[in-house]
Parts: C-alpha cells; structure tokens; sequence
C-alpha cells in the first residue's frame, strides 16, 4: 500500500518518512488514536516504504519486488500479530491460523474496527485476544534472518487485546530487539496496555478525520452522491470504519432514517436553531434523495398510523425503526396526519418543479412544529 493510497494524515506520512530519511527509525512505535483513523493503513504503508527498493522522497516505488510482496501481503519480513478468538474446535490458537482470513480482509478494505474484524470471522459477542502463544511465534519469526536485509517488521494491530502474558513477552523482545526489527503497535486506546510497553514505545498520535475527509473517501471509494456522502460522514464523526458501514449496510434508508429522527426531535422540541440545521441537511441531498426522503417520512407516517390504530397489522419496519416508532408514534394521530400528509405531498410536488430546497425545507419544519402541536 502506497502512503498516497492511505486517505489523511499528510503530516504524519512526512514524519514517518523524515525517520528514515534521517535514519533515526525507532525500533517500537506506537500508533495510538480513535476508531476508523486509518492506523492499520498508515502502518502498512510506513512498512512498503521501510522495506522498498527505490523509494523517492515521498512515497514508496510501488514496483519493486518489495512493494510487490507488501501489496499481496506476503512479503516475509512483514509480520501481523491481531486479536483472534482462541478455539480447540475451530483449530485457532494464535494470529497464524487466521493469516488468510485476515488478507482477504485488508486486501478487500483495509479500514476496519474490531469489531468489523469479528463480524468478518462471524464472532461477533466473542472475546478476541492476543496471547502469549502469539508472542512466541512473533519471538519466532523475528529470530529468523530478513529477506530483505533490511528490516523485519512487525505489526501489533489492536494492541490492546494483549494479555498480560503476551504484553510481558513482548516487553522483554522491546528491550532486546532482535536486530533491525521494527514493531508497529496499533491501538485505539492506551489505557490497558502495560504502562511498561507505553514507556518504552515511541508515541505516534493519529487523529481523527474531519467530516470532508470523510465524506470525500465516501464520494471517490463508493460513489456516493455528495450530500449524502456529507450526512454519512456528519454522523460518523470522523470515524471512517463507521461511514462505511453506513454506506454499505443499508445505506439509504440509514440517511434518511438518521435525518427524520433529527427531524422530529428538533419539530418536537421546536429548538429554532436545531430546525435550520435540520432543513439545511435535507437540502444538501440530491433532489433525488430528497424526493426519496418525503417518501420515506411519508411511509414512517403510515407506519405511525397502523400502529396507533390498527394494533393487529403487520409493520414493515426494521428494527431500529420499530424503537422509535415505540415512542413517537402516538404524536401522529386523526389531530394532524391528513395535514402533515399533505405538507409532505406538497413538498415532494415543489421538488419535482425544482423549488429552492432550502426555502422549502425551512417552511416544512416550520409547519411541521406546528403540526405536531396538534398531535401531542
Ligand atoms: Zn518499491
């Protein structure tokens, strides 16, 4: 993986390069930082460029036989050791027994939480850990000459799972490194890794993303039209892993669900300023996603009704949408669904003539406040 592949962080791409450049590579980093940062990315990256042939002063080559083997993940002097849940029957010990599984998945879409790990595995709710019999095949595979002459390097992706066993294995291989190894912890917190390995680590701090990093990775990687890529990326706060999911779960009717909520809390409350900021997102979608919205709200509507009235009919709701509907259905009632119905109808038949969306959507929440009024 190329650094210009790895979405960010231009100022922690320089830094990594100025140590080697300088040859002051520090034998055990530390990348620390939130959820979805691009760690795992960053890491794989800053190996290429460790092990490339020709790197330039910016990146590394991408054609040597080196940047090769890192792109397919094979290259023998680049190591993973990663949380796996330990299971006799399923014949899982250690990272080894899951080293396929795991390139599938960083080949296919390197940005992934924990959590995304273990669904992938199908472990969800399960306990992942690193353990010490991991720390003997790291101990293992660094005794071992280097393919390159380089460096042999070795990646800790969530560290955090470490349990004391591993941690003190790995402290000790820390203080009396193997030679020209190079270890790359991984974590999204540093509160429960040994204070030890802390201390003796180099510290690289990676942020977060902004909301525009976000949603511009969205708009290149999955096409994703700009207003909604903007809303996802809104939501997700920085947390790319999050906005992904978003986009590649069910991606629309999670927008457009996120947003009537947002709606009908702000109506609820007629909080002003919330109502503004509300109609202005509605507005940035495409007029597209915006006729899909009033379609949606209407459908939500519908559902309101059924429930209220109509206990026995079957509802066509996912889950998420069924728990909200538990609390806010009874504020959609004979007081105002025909006019609410026929605001939402009115505002669909001004998008389709292309109607200001922002002075449409203003006039809609407005009305909108009122109307649920009626209904409480
Ligand atoms: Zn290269």
């Amino acid at each position: 993986m190329l650094f210009k592949e790895v979405l960010g962080h231009k100022n922690l791409k320089e830094q990594l390069i100025a140590q080697v450049t300088s040859n002051r590579v520090s034998h055990a980093q530390l990348l620390l930082g939130p959820e979805g940062s691009g760690k795992l990315p960053l890491a794989i990256s800053f190996a290429q460029y460790l092990l490339c042939d020709n790197p330039t002063d910016t990146d590394s080559c991408g054609e040597c036989q080196h940047c090769t083997k890192v792109k397919s993940l094979t290259h023998p002097d680049l190591h993973f050791s990663f949380p796996v849940v330990v299971s006799k029957t399923d014949g899982v010990s250690t990272s080894d027994d899951l080293r396929s599984e795991w390139n599938q998945l960083v080949s296919q879409q390197p940005y992934f939480s924990l959590n995304s790990w273990l669904k992938y595995l199908d472990d969800m709710g399960k306990n992942p850990i690193i353990n010490v019999e991991g720390s003997s095949h790291i101990l293992r595979k660094l005794s071992l000459k280097s393919y390159s002459d380089k460096y042999k390097i070795m990646i800790i992706w969530m560290a955090e799972q470490m349990n004391t066993q591993a941690a003190n294995k790995l402290l000790k291989l820390i203080e009396e490194p193997p030679e020209q190894t190079i270890f790359l912890l991984i974590a999204d917190n540093a509160e429960t890794i040994l204070p030890t390995i802390i201390s003796r680590t180099q510290i690289i701090n990676v942020p977060g993303y902004s909301t525009d990093e976000v949603a511009s990775f969205l708009e290149t990687r999955y096409q994703i039209e700009a207003g909604a890529a903007q809303t996802v990326a809104g939501l997700s706060q920085g947390n790319v892993v999050d906005a992904i999911e978003t986009v590649q779960g069910d991606s629309a009717q999670s927008i457009y669900f996120e947003l009537f909520v947002k709606l009908m809390r702000s109506a609820y409350a007629a909080n002003p300023n919330e109502l503004i900021e509300v109609a202005e997102e509605i507005s940035l979608l495409e007029r597209e996603s915006q006729k899909n919205f009033i379609r949606y709200g209407l459908h939500i509507f519908r559902e309101s009704i059924i429930m209220n009235y109509l206990k026995d009919k079957t509802l066509s709701l996912r889950d998420e949408e069924l728990n909200f509907l538990n609390k806010f259905a009874r504020f959609i009632n004979n007081q105002n669904i025909t006019e609410i119905s026929e605001e939402f109808n009115l505002a669909y038949y001004h998008i389709e003539r292309n109607a200001n969306p922002k002075i449409l959507f203003t006039d809609l929440v407005i009305k909108l406040t009122k109307l649920i009024r009626k209904g409480v």
